[in-house]
């Protein structure tokens, strides 16, 4: 045992020291005005949120900065390891504001989009859109507030007005977001007000940034190398919401830490019929390079007014679980609705129903080590040691890493035995909170293996997750201080 073990064992906290989440699949909860406190954060975390989301698309910079306090604060005293998500707007395209912020459509009216900012009116509305006359072609069509009012290019002038004729009326407000799915955009993936938000996400050392309407890898590349020039720790989550997302598919994956099915915006870039096969490629693709993914939108929306969610939603929820989500998202139902404690309370007990019913734990099998991948061997021992821990029926199966890796692809076999990763790094402790199944503590010795697997099950042990008898399975690294990838397995009787 480690001389320092003392420092990772809280004799007097012992008992609040033990997180009580027990569902696998994790919980995103979007912050807004509904739950931005201290008490009403942490009330969400007991009841069950793994992963704070922070909107860019709304608020100031001011109010993050203070939710992100609350959040760490929490961290200080609460085992939950609790993590942030910022999500930054990337080039969403909105109209200005509206006169009398309502401006009925009817089918059949001529309007006139314009880049000059305007009131908006039957005559003229602004467009957030500098290049909106360069990119469109007449007969493309325009979504706006989510499809619910549709548009038709008629005509593009050239003094950059573009003229629209409705095709489905509705009541515009201001700020309502546009989609254009037959259009290619020629908007940046990181916008002014993007890099601006960035650079905050990157002071405040956010765990995860999302990055909006990604359109190909080079979005990626791009947030990617602003993250390594100011040396930055965070990990990208590609939303897919883009049908040209889905053709790059596969290199997106491989180029993001993660993913998040965006079905808000997919439903309306897409027909929505297609959204549920979508969601479970993403998620099987997703599984299969151990990268975690996030189901997103609408999953309790109707918990937004009322105390019980719609039968359909249950479905919903617990379809994302079955098919081996990392982690379902509330977006409104949290940020803005009447119960988010209550929203996140239904959610874990509709996970926990398929969990201990029907969940298809250690995927291992089809998930076999690929002999060309660069990291063949340190796949082969995750592969076989979460396969060992569905023989002996371990009670816990334990992994070290430096680089997440291992977290990562000990979690894509979503196996049975609870999953507990240590690792020195603190972040990647935050950040591993959005994974399938994990449970991450800080552990900073570089001593001998045995020590190192004495240590960590005594921390389990003390903190009720083991008791003696139990069998664990170990994987790490030797010798210790060539830091190489994971190349060992053991297995310990706890005494
Ligand atoms: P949003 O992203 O809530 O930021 O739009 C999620 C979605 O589009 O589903
Ligand atoms: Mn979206």
């Amino acid at each position: 045992m480690s001389k320092n073990i003392d420092r990772y064992l809280n004799k007097h906290t012992s008992q609040a020291f033990t997180s009580r989440h027990t569902h696998r699949t994790k919980i995103v909860a979007t912050v807004g005005p509904a739950c931005d406190t201290y008490d009403k954060l942490l009330e969400l975390v007991y009841a069950g949120v793994n992963v704070f989301r922070l909107n860019f698309s709304h608020g100031s910079h001011e109010d993050k900065a203070k939710i992100i306090e609350h959040i760490r604060a929490i961290n200080e005293i609460e085992p939950y390891n609790v993590s942030i998500l910022a999500d930054l707007q990337g080039p969403k395209l909105r109209v200005g504001e509206i006169e009398n912020n309502a401006l009925d459509l009817q089918i059949g009216d001529i309007l006139t989009f314009s880049n000059e900012k305007c009131v908006g009116t039957k005559e003229k509305i602004y467009v957030s859109y500098p290049n909106l006359a360069g990119d469109v072609r007449v007969g493309n069509i325009i979504m706006i507030d989510d499809g619910k009012i549709e548009v038709r290019v008629v005509d593009i002038l050239k003094n950059g007005d573009v003229k629209v004729q409705v095709t489905l009326g509705g009541i515009l407000s201001s700020k309502k977001g546009l989609n254009l799915p037959d259009t290619k955009i020629s908007l940046p993936a990181l916008t002014e007000k993007d890099l601006i938000d960035l650079e905050f996400i990157i002071e405040q050392k956010c765990d995860w940034v999302a990055l909006s309407f990604v359109r190909s890898v080079k979005d990626i590349v791009i947030l990617r190398s602003k993250l390594a020039e100011r040396k930055s720790k965070t990990k990208i989550i590609a939303k897919i919401e883009k049908p040209e997302a889905l053709t790059n598919i596969r290199d997106i994956i491989i180029e993001s830490d993660g993913i998040m099915v965006a079905r808000g915006d997919l439903g309306v870039e897409l027909a929505v019929e297609k959204i549920p096969l979508i969601q479970k490629e993403l998620i099987r693709k997703c599984i299969h390079r151990g990268k975690p993914v996030i189901v997103a939108t609408q999953m309790m929306e109707s918990m937004i007014e009322r105390v019980k969610p719609n039968r359909s939603e249950i479905t919903d929820v617990a379809n994302a679980v079955l098919e081996g989500a990392d982690a379902v998202m509330l977006s409104g139902e949290t940020a803005a609705g009447n119960h988010p404690a209550l929203v996140v309370q239904t959610m874990v007990k509709i996970i926990k129903e398929i969990e201990e019913k029907e969940y298809r734990y250690n995927r291992e099998d089809d998930l076999k080590p690929q002999t060309h991948s660069p990291s063949f061997l340190s796949d082969a021992i995750c592969y076989n040691a979460c396969k060992l821990s569905a023989d002996v029926d371990s009670k816990g199966l334990i992994g070290m890493t430096q680089s997440g890796y291992t977290a990562f692809v000990l979690s894509s076999y979503r196996p049975k035995a609870p999953l507990f990763i240590f690792t020195k790094e603190q972040t990647l402790v935050n950040q591993l909170s959005l994974s399938w199944g994990v449970k991450a503590f800080h552990y900073n010795e570089e001593i001998s293996v045995d020590d190192m697997v004495t240590d960590q099950i005594t921390i389990l042990k003390e903190r009720g997750f083991l008791h003696s008898g139990d069998v664990v399975v170990n994987t790490g690294s030797t010798p210790v201080h060539l830091h190489l990838p994971t190349n060992m397995i053991k297995l310990t009787k706890v005494e």
